[in-house]
């Protein structure tokens, strides 16, 4: 597999390969109708701005050892690399001058054998003087977080006990996913890192909490900005602040003020630090914080923007009534034997809890997490899912970002994502869930439960237009035969 980065002709268009393919069977667009996943086609003019720095990009390409990701075989990455510093793809993680403690702890804990794409041609950018800014379209399962873990912890000075990098996340669970990669990654490396989120500071005043000496800060907006109010997190040393899920970070209906505050703020401090966007999209909040604050950035586009999701099957059930979603959960589902695990999504803490009430009453063992519950709950949930002790959860939203269990194998959508205020269908959202299962171009399946009245069907449709892409439909809501060959084609049951 040829490593492909990609320098693009003017002439192309980025959005030509960037098309969501959640598809298991294509239709053709309407041209009106065709949408794009990333924006991108709004980033058409800008990439083609971009062509001319092109020209200047120097990224080697290497002869690959034998692949060992399941990554398909066409997607590729476009670098639009700043000014005139020459990085050279890293094919293999002996490329980036890591030092061994790094290295021992990518093979031998983290069980790596070489970067994906994304880590060939990130890492490079971000380990090389002078260590500019990275915006980088990442999505589900394509390796980002090793990106900018490895990222920190290569830019850590072990001998100052200071904090010298602070990655930001729009939830706790991510923060402390992250925080687990970090400590995996970096076993051997002596470096240490803090978790900040809500739970760390409860009982304890603010103002009589240590000054934090950890090298690295994972952590949410809120906590974090706390710490920085109270002087509890010093910016002096940081060398490197990575925004994970930059678009959700920066959205008006997210973290865009507390984002923007910290960032002032460090920079007023340090205005030297190196600042990496991790983003699934590249919408107008994006773009314009990148044009107020992160200066002359180093830019990936993944084009084939969710490795994941060309290898996960997508359904349809439409279902007579809401008892009967129950029905398909426990006759279709939960009697199917090991398929691995399955997240069931719904919307609110509401249906969370009726679902996992009726499954519970019916002698299944679920859990469920959503918003209201306890951070101490929560967290005990997820652990024990991620653990595998657990293997059905019942999930609002909470997690459907950047969740990562390899093991998810079926997503269920027991009610599809819409937005909170318009309650039209939420895309992203939508690819984020479908994005749990099959992790790293694993198999997967997703059914989506739709009840016959209401809009779930025309929401369905949105969907399916919004994506290009056409879902499979199981016709009867109850024929056991129809979800048995749709998950032997997803690759989940044996023929
Ligand atoms: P991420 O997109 O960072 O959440 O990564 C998705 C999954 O891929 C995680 O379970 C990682 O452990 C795994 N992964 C990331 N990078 C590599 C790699 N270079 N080799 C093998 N697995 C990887």
């Amino acid at each position: 597999m040829a490593d492909t980065v990609e320098k693009v002709p003017a002439a192309e268009s980025s959005s030509s390969t960037a098309e969501a393919s959640i598809a298991v069977e294509k239709t053709e667009p309407t041209t009106s109708e065709k949408k794009k996943w990333g924006d991108v086609e709004d980033d058409d003019e800008e990439e083609a701005n971009a062509v001319s720095e092109l020209n200047s990009l120097s990224i080697k390409e290497e002869e690959q050892p034998e692949s060992v990701l399941e990554e398909p075989e066409d997607s590729n990455i476009k670098a639009v690399p700043a000014g005139d510093t020459p990085y050279t793809s890293a094919s293999r993680f002996e490329d980036l001058n890591l030092s061994p403690e790094l290295m021992k702890g990518l093979y031998v804990e983290m069980k790596f054998e070489k970067p994906s794409k994304i880590q060939a041609i990130s890492l490079p950018m971000i380990m090389t003087p002078p260590h500019k800014h990275l915006i980088a379209q990442a999505h589900n399962g394509s390796g980002k977080t090793t990106c900018f873990v490895l990222g920190m912890l290569s830019r850590v000075d072990p001998a100052l006990k200071q904090p010298q990098a602070l990655c930001i996340c729009p939830t706790r669970e991510l923060a402390n996913q992250n925080m687990e990669v970090l400590q995996k990654m970096g076993k051997f490396t002596g470096i240490t890192a803090e978790v900040a989120v809500p739970e760390t500071t409860r009982g304890q005043p603010i103002a009589r909490r240590a000054t934090v000496s950890a090298q690295v800060v994972i952590g949410t907006p809120g906590t974090i900005k706390k710490w920085m109010a109270f002087k509890k997190l010093g910016l002096d040393h940081l060398k490197i602040l990575v925004f994970d899920e930059a678009d959700h970070m920066l959205a008006t209906d997210g973290f865009q003020d507390d984002s923007r505050r910290i960032m002032k703020d460090i920079e007023r401090v340090n205005p030297n630090v190196q600042v990496l966007l991790f983003s699934a999209t590249f919408n107008e909040t994006v773009k314009d914080f990148v044009k107020w604050t992160v200066k002359d950035p180093n830019q990936l586009f993944v084009k084939r923007e969710d490795l994941a999701l060309d290898s996960v099957k997508q359904y349809k059930v439409v279902c007579p009534k809401e008892q009967n979603k129950i029905e398909v959960i426990k006759d279709q589902i939960m009697e199917l034997g090991d398929i691995g695990q399955t997240i069931i999504f719904v919307r609110t803490k509401v249906s969370a809890n009726k679902v996992h009430k009726a499954l519970t009453e019916m002698g299944y063992d679920v859990t469920s997490v959503h918003g209201s519950m306890s951070e101490v709950d929560r967290d005990k949930i997820v652990k024990e899912f991620k653990e595998s002790l657990t293997s059905v959860l019942i999930a609002t939203d909470v997690i459907a970002r950047g969740f990562d269990q390899q093991r998810v194998n079926l997503v269920v959508n027991y009610n599809l994502p819409t937005k909170y205020d318009t309650r039209e269908p939420d895309y992203e959202v939508y690819l984020h869930r479908v994005g749990r299962a099959g992790r790293f171009g694993r198999k997967g399946a997703v059914f989506n439960l739709l009840l016959e009245e209401g809009p779930d069907r025309q929401d369905m449709e949105k969907i399916e237009r919004y994506f290009n892409a056409h879902v499979k439909e199981i016709k009867s809501w109850n024929s056991e035969e129809e979800y048995k060959s749709a998950l032997k084609e997803a690759g989940l049951l044996d023929e």
